[in-house]
């Protein structure tokens, strides 16, 4: 069983996948409070669902480009078969974690974009950095960015473990409305970083406080 936030079909807003049609599946609960966290609402709203019959909406996109996400989604026993069953079904699946649950129990197969908390999101202690010795090149970091002390922080830990040849790639998200793109990409610029700055697509298409895209 699991407790399901939404499931929605939309452009991929994010990540090497940005701009393909993708089906969402937010699973409900996060152990975190990052400051800026976008999706306050998944933290408790949800409804119980069986995850034959999660796998039964999802199927009915037609779309074989999924994204498990949350709140946290690896809080939940059964995203593993989720995952398992949606590979198995022929799909890909994307994982959007926030990096401090153990990834040891996610399938080779997913695709794994995993957060690594900066200080500015209040979260940075609770990092389980072991979780970077299973990513693989198939798999992404993504680094929330508020301020310079962020991107700072960011490109130590970039250098640091070699993420950029470790992954797939290295993304820079700067918070929607704190810092602004053209300040990121100057400093990237500036740094000649091997990373890719990151804007949320879908805040851009649509309205940034909508839901369901
Ligand atoms: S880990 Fe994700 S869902 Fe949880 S508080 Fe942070 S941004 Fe929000």
């Amino acid at each position: 069983m699991l407790t399901v936030n939404e499931i929605f079909y939309s452009i991929q807003g994010e990540s090497t996948f940005a701009g393909r049609p993708c089906v969402f599946v937010r699973l409900t609960a996060c152990d975190l409070r990052c400051v800026w966290c976008d999706t306050p609402y998944a933290f408790s709203e949800g409804r119980k669902m069986e995850v034959g019959d999660v796998l039964d909406e999802v199927a009915r996109f037609g779309c074989p480009l999924v994204e498990i996400t949350g709140g946290e989604p690896l809080l939940q026993d059964d995203v593993y078969p989720l995952m398992e069953r949606l590979l198995a079904d022929g799909r890909t699946v994307l994982l959007e974690t926030g990096g401090h649950v153990s990834l040891s129990r996610v399938p080779g197969a997913v695709v794994k974009i995993m957060d690594v908390k900066c200080p500015g999101s209040g979260e940075s202690a609770e990092n389980h950095w072991d979780n970077i010795n299973r990513l693989t090149s198939r798999d992404q970091v993504k680094f929330v960015l508020r301020d310079r002390a962020d991107y700072e922080f960011a490109r130590e830990t970039v250098g640091r473990f070699a993420l950029d040849r470790r992954c797939a790639a290295v993304l820079f998200s700067p918070v929607h409305g704190e810092l602004e793109p053209r300040q990121l990409a100057a400093w990237m610029l500036e740094d000649r970083l091997p990373a890719r700055l990151q804007l949320q697509l879908h805040k851009y298409i649509w309205d940034a406080s909508t839901r369901g895209v």
